[in-house]
């Protein structure tokens, strides 16, 4: 999928920055210089989201990507969001600064294991959520994210029999809402499956004043002690304008970033994970890119993200789908 020369056995380009250099202003030089854009998730760090000219969840990263006129897109996020750049902007140079981010919610679905899915259960729409690759998607027949992926579901005729994928947890948390005949396939996040029940529970007695607001890929019992559930986007609109001064936050807590230059007055506390490796929520893949890599990847245009002609064209076309029932939805 990625066509890295030089930098391709590593998968980042991996030059000391010299140390005399500011390297914001650099960067800030080098992108206006090359017309790029920087397009940065809100999972990435703040000093990433701080110097990106666009920040935002995959809907909003989806779109920015597609209404870019810079010749180059560099993706601050991870291969399956560059990827999605690509197909949507073919025509222009989409950078990603190291293509060892990867995402385990993407991986967790094999494309010839797909196949054989789809092959199994003929005749359904395939509804597929973003985070997945470009194999994926061109057998899908619409792509949702967590911002529209009820929408989307409700949007399609009540007679069409559905299949959902990747994520099991976003599938059963629309399942549980809409009255379909919908097969899920079995994949997760490692994030979001991790955070744990019992820390959230210990952590609301601590702050009975905090509201708990958590993502739709979260597993089931952690969903049900929410105030809130939504995807990233519609978590930091509600902090907005919801009436709490404090929040325990399950979801990656790059987004915290953002919620505390909206509303500093408010406190956020991380919800606590499972995970005995690091005892946070970070995502490994996501935090792979920083700053320097993004100041080697603008400088030497590399590594460039390049999708199979032969896929190119079908893997867009759900992508595309979506974003125009988004647009009639007005999401
Ligand atoms: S947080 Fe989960 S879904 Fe998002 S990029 Fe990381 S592994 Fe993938």
């Amino acid at each position: 999928m990625f066509k890295n020369k030089d930098s391709y056995k590593k998968g980042y380009i991996d030059l000391p920055v010299d140390p005399s250099l500011n390297i914001k202003d650099e960067i800030k030089r080098m992108r206006s210089e090359k017309n790029a854009i920087i397009l940065a998730h809100y999972y990435q760090t703040g000093d990433i989201q701080d110097i990106a000219d666009y920040v935002g969840d995959s809907l909003a990263l989806s779109r920015a990507a597609e209404k870019a006129d810079a010749e180059i897109i560099l993706f601050a996020g991870v291969n399956f969001m560059a990827e999605t750049a690509k197909l949507l902007a073919p025509g222009k140079k989409v950078l990603i600064p190291d293509t060892n981010a990867g995402c385990s919610l993407a991986d967790s679905c094999d494309h010839v294991e797909f196949r054989k899915f789809l092959d199994d259960n003929p005749g359904r729409t395939v509804i597929t959520y973003v985070n997945s690759s470009s194999e994926i998607k061109a057998m899908s027949d619409i792509i949702c994210t967590s911002t529209n992926a009820f929408k989307i579901v409700e949007s399609l005729p009540a007679e069409e029999k559905l299949i959902f994928a990747p994520d099991r947890n976003l599938g059963n948390y629309i399942a549980r809402m809409v009255n379909r005949d919908m097969l899920i396939w079995d994949g997760a996040c490692h994030v979001h499956e991790e955070f744990s029940l019992e820390g959230i529970i210990k952590l609301k007695k601590e702050n009975p004043d905090a509201s708990v607001i958590v993502h739709p890929e979260c597993k089931l019992p952690v969903r049900m002690v929410a105030d809130f559930i939504g995807s990233t986007g519609a978590l930091l609109s509600f902090v907005k304008k919801d009436k709490s001064m404090k929040y325990i936050v399950g979801t990656e807590p790059g987004i915290i970033h953002q919620m505390n230059k909206s509303c500093p007055e408010k406190t956020y506390i991380p919800a606590p994970s499972t995970d005995s490796s690091c005892g946070c929520s970070e995502c490994n893949f996501m935090k792979l890119i920083t700053v320097e890599k993004i100041y080697n990847t603008l400088k030497f245009e590399e590594p460039e993200v390049f999708i199979d002609e032969s896929i190119m064209e079908r893997a867009a076309m759900p992508i595309r789908r979506m974003l125009e029932i988004s647009d009639k939805l007005g999401l």
